[in-house]
């Protein structure tokens, strides 16, 4: 039997993850662990109006636009959710998920609070995954250490976090990212979980 794929195949359509935490938690470097280990999952590529981090790459990370054209976008519908986030605004394109879940993709949607709680009311697919820092401390000492946001922005990221961290009932799973690799073996536990159930 060497050789043989033993995980659940894919699917006629795909399941929605939609994955929240407070910036700095970790869901970035855990959600692209997972995207780079499982085989037919895809990562929804958000656009955004705020600037490309060093390493960033355009339609791989977001697509990067002008505000003019994300409130075009919003105002024709072309977002399942949007919402505005330390000043910048944040967008799910309907179109680009569809097509993933169609194909047969699972895809996993980064987004924040709001705009979790937006999909939840328009749609009923979906498996909700927040991911907890350890500590308020650890959060701070994340960001701090990935040295991409300034003193001021981390105030305003710790201070949002306090208010994330409430709504983590209004979600199916809560993943605590402490030891990296437990937290990314509990993530594509629940993926491949959704695989293997028959319930639509
Ligand atoms: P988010 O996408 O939630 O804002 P990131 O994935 O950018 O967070 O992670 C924030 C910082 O914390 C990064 O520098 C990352 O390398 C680090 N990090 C992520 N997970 C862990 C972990 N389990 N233990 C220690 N550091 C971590
Ligand atoms: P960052 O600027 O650190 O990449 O992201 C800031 C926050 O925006 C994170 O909480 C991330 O999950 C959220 N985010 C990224 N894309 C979207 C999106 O399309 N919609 C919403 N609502 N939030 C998003």
């Amino acid at each position: 039997m060497k050789g043989k794929r033993t995980l659940p195949e894919k699917k006629d359509r795909g399941s929605l993850f939609i994955v929240s935490a407070p910036s700095g938690a970790g869901k970035t470097t855990l959600c692209k662990k997972v995207l780079s280990a499982l085989p037919y999952l895809k990562f929804s590529v958000s656009y955004t109006t705020r600037q490309p981090r060093k390493g960033e790459v355009n339609d791989r990370e977001y697509t990067f636009i002008r505000r003019d054209e994300f409130t075009r976008m919003a105002k024709k519908g072309d977002f399942i959710e949007w919402a505005e986030i330390h000043g910048e605004l944040y967008g799910t394109s309907k179109k680009r998920i569809e097509e993933l879940l169609a194909a047969g993709n699972d895809v996993l949607l980064d987004i924040d609070v709001q705009g979790a709680s937006q999909v939840r009311k328009k749609s009923r697919e979906g498996v909700y995954i927040f991911i907890l820092p350890p500590s308020l401390g650890e959060l701070r000492t994340r960001l701090e250490k990935r040295m991409t946001d300034s003193q001021a922005n981390i105030k305003k990221r710790l201070k949002t976090a306090l208010s994330e961290i409430k709504e983590y009932t209004a979600y199916d799973y809560v993943i605590m990212n402490d030891i990296l690799n437990d937290a990314v073996r509990v993530l594509e536990a629940i993926i491949i979980a959704r695989r293997a159930s028959i319930k639509k």
